[in-house]
This record gives C-alpha cells, structure tokens and sequence, in this order.
C-alpha cells in the first residue's frame, strides 16, 4: 500500500511566502501541511540579515495587521532598529530591523510548529498531481502523495537553480541547498509562462579579521522602533552597532581589471538581476564616475562572528572576491567565511495568476513569492499571506480576495504583478502606489486588520488590542474637534513660540494642531488644553491625521472618483475583437492579458484612457 494523505492545504517551501502562506491557511482553520526541504531552514534568510526598509516596512506592518508573523519575528530577533526617512513625511517613512539570523529561524519555527491546524514534513516536491485543469495534490521525492484542493508553491530562487562564481557554475536552490529540479521540469511542462531571473549576495566576512576603529558605527535609534501593532520594546533582544566602509580606489580599479571574470560580463548569465540591489561590479559600470561606494557592515547576530557586508554583492571569481575586499580600508586582513554568488532561477509570468495568486491555467493552483518575480523577504510573505487566504478560501469556494491598490501596498503589488508582470526581479517602493498618503505604515491596522478579523485571520487578542486603539483615536479625534482655546487662553510666550503670535480668535486644538510646526505633544503642554492622550502611537496618528486631513482627502476624493472603473467587471469572455473602436494592438494586449476590471484595463501599457471608454461604452450595450 503506498503512503497517501489528505489536507485541505499544501504549502510547497518554507521560506518567507510559505511560512506566511501555511500560517495564514492555519489560521482560517485549514487542515495545511507545509512540505519543506529541510525543516532546519524554515524562516531562513538567504541573503541580508535585516525586515524591512522603505516600502518593504510598509508591507510588514500590513502582514502584522492581517496577523501574519514577519513584524512580531523581527521584534523578536532584531538587534538593530531604526526609522529610516523619520524627517521627511509619514507616507514614506519606514521601519527597518537588522535581524539575528539564528534567533528569526527559530521565531519562525515555534511560531510553525505551535500553530494548530498546521503540520511539517520534510521533503522535496518533484511532482504536481493534475486532474484536467486541476491540481490536487503534490509528490514528493521519496514518491509519496499528499492531496489537497489547494495547492501553492513558495519555492523561491530554487526551480532549476544555478549558482555562479567566476567561471565556476553549479546547481543550487542558494548556498548549501539543492535546486528543485525535477519540480522546474514539471511545471515547464504546464501551460504557464517560465522566465529566468537572476540575483546576487556578497561575501560574508570573520569579524575578528576587520579592523572596527577604521568604521564608522551606525548605532540604532533609540528608543527603538517597534515593527508589530502587538509589539513592544521589551520583545527585542540585546541592540548592537552597525558601521559603515567605503570602497576604496584600488577596490575599484581590482573590479574593472576583472570584470571579464564576472558571469554577467563575461555572457555566461543573460537573465536580468534586481536593479535597485546591484552587484558592486554593476555599480562600478552603472555608476563609473563614482569613486567610492558606501557598504554597511552588518551583524548576523549576536552569538556569531560572522558579518554580511551590505553593497558589495558579487559573483566574480573568489580569488578577486579576495582581493576585493581586502582593499577595503579596515578590511586589510579579512578572511571571507562564505564567497558571495550569483544564482539564476525560474520564475512563472505573474500575468498568468488571479489577484487572489490562483493560476489561471489550473485552479487550486497558487503561486506566491520569489517563483513570480519579485525579490525580498517581505515581497515574499505578504505574497504568501494573501496565497494562504485564497487557498482557504478556495477550498471553501469563497471569492478570492486581495485588497484594492488604495488600500494596502499588497494590493499595488498583486495589482503591478498581474496587470504588467514583470522583466526583473520585482521589487517594493513607495513611489509605485499613487495614494501613499493613504498607505502609511503607521495606519495598516487601521486599513486592514477589520477586514483581517473578517477573513478569520486576527485572533480575540489583536482585535481587542485594536478596537481600543481605534477607539483612543476617535476619542481624542473628538476631544481635539470640541475644545477650543480662547485668545487670552495661552501664554504669551507660548503663543510666540507655537503660534508666532497671540490667537486673535477661539480656535478648535484640532485647527491648531493643523498649524505648520505645532506639534500634539507642544499643543497638550497648554493648559486647559493637556494633558492628551499617554499612548504615542494613539497621539502619532491623531497628529498625522490632523496635519494631512486636506492631502488626505484629495487622495481619497480621487480614489472614488476611480472607482467606478474599479469596480466595473470585464467578463472573462468578453470578446475584444466586437469592442468596437478599438485599435488592432490594444485588441491583442486585451486579449492577451484579460484583465478583470476595466481599472486593470487602464493600467496596461498601450491601452489608453480612450480605449477604457470605449470598453465602459461596449459594456454598456452588452447590458
Ligand atoms: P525562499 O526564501 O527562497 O524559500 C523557498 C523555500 O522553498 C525554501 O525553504 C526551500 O527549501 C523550499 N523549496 C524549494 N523547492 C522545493 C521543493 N521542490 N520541495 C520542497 N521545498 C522546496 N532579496 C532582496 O530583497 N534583495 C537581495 O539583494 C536579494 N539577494 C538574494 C541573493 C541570493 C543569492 C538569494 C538566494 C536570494 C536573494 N534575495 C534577495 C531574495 C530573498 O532571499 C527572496 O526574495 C526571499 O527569500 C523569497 O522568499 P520565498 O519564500 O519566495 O523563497
């Protein structure tokens, strides 16, 4: 008799999509398995140690807000936190954490390992089982048979995986794992779209050899940012330093002698790596009127020695690598424990999926993560939060969701991914959503977690904790809209310092508030005015709310205005050809990507605002 099992979910990885994606299915009470590798590698972090950054923040406090687990593991396993952009405006400001990598693994792996409803098996998955156009179930390695409804694949860089050093090329799913194979081969099999893509690490470097006193230390903020709306200080371990190098001109000139010995310029690898996270060789060429480069010099933790140089990520040769890096002043002496790689990977067109990440080709079929194109940890998970979600609701023949591109940064990504797919690695930026004054980190619960307690993600804890932040803000909100201070009410020099002058009339705290450079805390040192609310986040975003309430309510104004386009269906077979108007090309993108609203429609390259209302006038006679 051979071994076969049944579970409402399977998960195929167990990198940061998988472990979200198994999660999320858990927690919408799934019976989920995760099928992984090897389950000592669950949460690993391939390349840098660090959550977060701008953009990339912003999907994690919205992974938190859905209760995902990314926020609450990089609390507890940051050793350095900082607010990046905290002078600049709350749309673009970001937290970033620089993680232990040994303490986030084993975050991530309590967290699995003590989530009902969900089991672990190690494995490799070769094989997917396909009943017309359907998958139901996966075949590992060692032959056996796991069915399921729903299946989704978080298998990252390693479909058909190729790692390069020089002229030194290998298989590889990354450093020290095996590719999937026999799994690439299947699904080039299948009606889907493959691609390849490629990506890059540096080199990771003994402490011990570099010389520290010619860094310059980057401590962390302090007090430091907290990532998860559940989190506090306490959660973080010991903080450490980071510091700052700087390439120097004969670390340059080792490059350009060598460049020949580098894969991607050698011809050797033709796929197209992450733009925004380029190789030090790509830098030196991109940028070659620059004569140094920064590099922050990274902690992978705080019981090893070890240190991931962050900007000079390389597949050159080792020995170059060596030499490389010992230019760098204060680095004379360094001994490179792991040499840094390129490796090259499949990955299947994003336009082939659903927004709720099921192909089209074959239901019960979700993709989520690396396998779609983009890059990054935090891309990863908030992918395969949303995954886990559809997938429970597949199973239970629920619509798909996936929240709309003014409400979360997932949605603009799922939105990018599906609508214009993608020719590099993809990746999270703030200036790729057209209302991020709306998408702050500092609102994703207010944005998300309601619907989150209505898909069945958030737990009594959180929601209890959020109904009471929820009603702090409208509290003071109202408390800030009725009291009102009279002329003679504040101070002189008060007035002069906050107001640049006396108030010549009553005005509202709210109006107040709303003043250039006067602040919540400045406002409740006035009495009769004070003392505001204790809790700094509570009084964080009544601040923000009341300096942004015009910006915001432009943005909103468009948002509606948009709407309707939004929500305007276009029949899976509505046949482009009869839409009448239309030109021979924006037929054939139409045809091509059948995108499912006429908003999407607007969003292809080439399809024009004429050619949108052509489409809404067709829709109107069809009905
Ligand atoms: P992964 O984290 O790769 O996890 C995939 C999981 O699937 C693993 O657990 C693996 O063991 C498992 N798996 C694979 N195939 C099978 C199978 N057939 N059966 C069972 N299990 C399987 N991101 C950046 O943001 N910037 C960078 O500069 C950057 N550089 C990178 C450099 C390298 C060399 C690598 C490898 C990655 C880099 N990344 C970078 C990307 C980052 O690591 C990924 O974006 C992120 O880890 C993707 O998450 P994922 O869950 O999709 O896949």
């Amino acid at each position: 008799m051979r071994f076969q099992a049944e579970y409402d979910v399977i998960v195929v990885g167990g990198g940061h999509a998988g472990t979200e994606a198994a999660l999320a299915a858990a927690r919408m009470g799934c019976a989920t398995l995760l099928i992984t590798h090897n389950i000592d590698t669950l949460g690993q972090m391939s390349c840098n140690p660090a959550i977060g950054g701008i953009g990339k923040g912003h999907l994690v406090r919205e992974i938190d807000a859905l209760g995902g687990l990314m926020a609450r593991a990089a609390d507890r396993a940051g050793i350095q936190f900082r607010t990046l952009n905290s002078r600049k405006g709350p749309a673009v400001r970001a937290t970033r954490a620089q993680a232990d990598r040994g303490l986030y693994k084993a975050v991530v792996r309590h967290a699995l390992e003590n989530q009902p409803g969900l089991q672990l098996f190690q494995q490799a998955v070769d094989d997917l089982v396909v009943e017309g156009e359907r998958v139901t179930g996966v075949v590992t390695q060692g032959g056996l048979r796991f069915g399921a409804p729903a299946v989704i694949l978080t298998v990252g860089t390693f479909l058909g995986g190729r790692i390069h050093i020089g002229e030194v090329q290998y298989e590889g799913g990354r450093a020290g794992d095996p590719p999937a194979n026999a799994l690439a081969r299947r699904l080039r099999a299948l009606p889907l779209r493959v691609e390849r893509l490629k990506t890059g690490t540096p080199p990771r470097i003994d402490a011990r050899s570099i010389d520290f006193s010619r860094l310059q230390p980057q401590p962390g903020d302090t007090p430091p940012p907290v990532f998860s709306f559940m989190g506090q200080v306490a959660d973080h371990p010991r903080q450490v330093d980071c510091h700052i190098a700087w390439t120097g001109p004969r670390t340059l000139e080792i490059i350009r002698e060598n460049l020949h010995r580098s894969p991607m310029y050698s011809g050797v690898i033709e796929s197209v790596g992450p733009r925004y996270c380029p190789s030090i060789e790509d830098k030196v060429v991109r940028f070659a009127d620059k004569d140094r480069h920064q590099i922050f010099i990274e902690p992978e933790g705080l019981d090893t020695h070890e240190v991931y140089p962050n900007g000079i990520s390389t597949s050159l040769a080792f020995e170059v690598q060596v030499a490389l890096v010992r230019s760098i002043e204060g680095f004379e002496r360094a001994h490179i424990t792991r040499p840094g790689y390129a490796i090259e990977y499949d990955f299947l067109d994003p336009r082939d999926l659903h927004p709720g990440l099921e192909c089209r080709a074959l239901q019960g079929l979700f993709l989520a993560g690396q396998i779609n194109g983009t890059t990054g940890y935090e891309e990863a998970a908030a992918q395969g939060l949303l995954a886990g979600v559809n997938a429970a609701r597949r199973v239970r023949d629920l619509p798909p969701w996936c929240p709309r591109r003014d409400e979360a940064y997932m949605g603009v990504m799922i939105d990018d991914l599906i609508t214009r797919g993608t020719r590099e690695p993809y990746r999270m930026f703030t200036s790729r959503a057209e209302y991020r004054l709306l998408l702050r980190e500092d609102n994703a619960d207010l944005r998300l977690t309601p619907a989150g307690r209505e898909l069945g993600l958030v737990d009594d804890a959180r929601w209890a904790a959020f109904e009471t932040r929820r009603e702090a803000i409208a509290r003071e909100n109202r408390r800030l809209e009725s009291t009102c201070l009279k002329p003679g009410a504040v101070a002189a020099d008060t007035a002069s310092r906050l107001f640049g002058g006396p108030l010549t009339r009553e005005y509202t705290l709210q109006e107040l508030l709303r003043r250039p450079g006067v602040g919540y805390a400045d406002l409740m040192e006035i009495p009769g005015a004070g003392p505001g609310v204790a809790d700094a986040g509570v009084a964080e975003q009544v601040e923000i709310q009341a300096k942004y309430a015009g910006y915001i309510q432009r943005q909103r104004d468009e948002v509606e205005r948009s709407r309707r386009l939004e929500e305007t269906p276009l029949p899976a077979d509505l046949d482009y050809a009869a839409v009448s108007g239309l030109s021979h090309e924006v037929r054939q993108k139409l045809a091509q990507h059948r995108p499912h609203t006429v908003g999407q429609a607007g969003r292809i390259p080439g399809v024009t605002p004429a050619a949108v209302s052509l489409l809404l006038v067709h829709l109107k006679k069809r009905d």
